[in-house]
């Protein structure tokens, strides 16, 4: 059994759908276990949806809801239209389901109009954008000759109650999932269920927060014990950085698990920071291809004796704030540390960079988590400054420490840039520098050349 993640850019249109299905029907003797995103900008869509409730923008709503119906069934009159398929297909329950679904997100739009939204009614909203996909490359599976079962991801992917973020519970999850997929593959060529989508064990809607499916598929693969996890986007593999920052980047063949983790963690978005350690617990090998070239090389993340030492990749994170608390009170103070992160852990912020002084101490964060009741909790302390003009870029490599010459290439290079924090992750996978935001692309695309052109290795 294998897992098959299609992201939003694989599952975006017709030709793209049409592209990972003549995927999927290349793997069907290693009985694939299909899981996809909502086509892409979708979930941006259903996040529109919510504000335009919320600020009672009802025409706004109709749009959007409408927009999603046409999308949807445009897709499939477009696959059924370029023909290809043995018999006429039939769109009338296709067409129902996707009715069904766009005239919930009206009906939840209507009830909560100009007002707060609970958190698992958004969560219901931002779930549809894969309850869509999945429905109707269901539909076009079949449509195409690939007999395929459509299971609802909230049948087995049972979360803590966080709605829009929610951590999934692994021992329910495995408790159903073998279940509720071998039953579903009874007679089936495949299955196919929504990446993101989770639920309380109490049946309320939740989802995993953005990028998520990644981790959905990459547990499915864990607790269904699969040969391997394929996680199909837009670019060929885990790259020597974001290619959409760097134009001559390299594709990375082989890395471990633990670089790959550290590399989403410290902002490559080419998988979900999450979606490593279920794969790794089970040493599953896990593949991240492209749905655009699937005979390209892709990259195989695996365990770390398999890998050499050496500097992988460089990324970034171009929205970070830099919290810093001063207190006098700290010279010679034990207990100090302990208290300013209980701060940050009481609120759920998670800290990436920490540096401390004699009577000061700085961490970063990503730009995204909300930072007010932390700030207002952390001035009894001391005196709070958070800078938000900083950005952090991270070179990432198994060893890191013991590559000769490798942070004097990176100061030697960065000589006529400000450094304001320097990070070496405990680990000795990192090493992360804060800089000034607008010298963050520039910064990005040295580190590369020094590390991965001109012949260096
Ligand atoms: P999907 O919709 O398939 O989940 P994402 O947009 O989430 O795709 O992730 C793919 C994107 O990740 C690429 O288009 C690329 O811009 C970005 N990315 C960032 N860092 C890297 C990297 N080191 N290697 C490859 N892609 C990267
Ligand atoms: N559709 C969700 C998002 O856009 C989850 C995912 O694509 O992984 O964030
Ligand atoms: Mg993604």
């Amino acid at each position: 059994m294998i897992v098959m993640k299609f992201g939003g850019t694989s599952v975006s249109d017709a030709t793209a759908i049409k592209r990972s299905i003549s995927i999927i029907s290349k793997k069907l003797k290693d009985k694939p276990v299909i899981v996809v995103s909502a086509c892409a900008k979708v979930t941006d869509s259903l996040y529109k949806l919510i504000n335009c409730i919320e600020t009672g923008q009802k025409e706004e709503c109709q749009v959007v809801v409408d927009g999603l119906s046409a999308r949807h069934k445009g897709i499939i009159e477009e696959c059924i239209k370029a023909g290809g398929y043995k018999s006429e297909p039939s769109t009338g329950d296709i067409f129902a389901t996707i009715d069904k679904i766009c005239n919930s997100l009206w009906t939840l739009s209507k009830a909560h109009l100009n007002a707060q939204i609970p958190d698992s009614d958004k969560a219901y909203i931002t779930s549809m954008g894969e309850y869509l996909s999945s429905n109707i490359i269901c539909f076009m599976l079949n449509t195409f000759g690939i007999s395929t079962a459509w299971v609802d991801a909230r049948h087995f992917m049972i979360t803590a109650k966080e709605y829009m973020s929610a951590s999934p519970l692994v021992d329910e999850v495995a408790k159903r999932a073998d279940k509720v997929i071998s039953k579903a593959y009874k007679g089936y060529d495949a299955v196919i269920t929504q990446g993101f989508v989770g639920v309380t064990i109490e049946g309320d809607p939740t989802v995993l927060g953005r990028g998520g499916s990644d981790y959905s598929a990459s547990l499915l693969g864990m607790v269904l014990d699969a040969d391997r996890i394929e996680i199909w986007t837009d670019v060929d593999g885990i790259r020597t950085a974001d290619p959409r920052m760097v134009e001559n980047t390299r594709g990375i063949k082989k890395i471990s698990y633990e670089e790959a983790a550290e590399l989403a963690r410290f902002g490559a978005k080419v998988l979900h920071p999450l979606c490593i350690e279920p794969a790794a617990t089970k040493n599953i090998p896990l593949y991240v291809l492209n749905s655009m070239n699937p005979g390209g090389d892709g990259t195989v993340v695996l365990n770390r004796s398999c890998i050499f030492d050496g500097i992988k990749s460089v990324s970034y994170n171009e929205n970070i704030r830099v919290v810093s608390i001063y207190s006098p009170k700290m010279i010679n103070a034990t207990g100090f540390m302990s208290k300013i992160f209980d701060v940050f852990g009481r609120h759920g912020v998670s800290v990436d960079m920490i540096s401390t002084s004699e009577a000061s101490v700085s961490v970063t964060v990503d730009a995204k988590q909300p930072l007010e009741e932390v700030v207002a909790d952390l001035a009894q302390y001391g005196k709070v400054t958070v800078d938000r003009d900083k950005s952090q870029v991270s070179i990432i490599g198994k060893n890191i420490i013991g590559i000769k010459g490798a942070f004097a290439t990176i100061f030697e290079a960065l000589s006529d840039c400000k450094i304001y924090m320097m990070s070496q992750g405990s680990s000795f996978l990192n090493l992360s520098l804060v800089i000034d935001r607008p010298e963050m692309a520039a910064i990005v695309r040295t580190l590369h050349k020094v590390f991965f052109e001109n012949g260096a290795e």
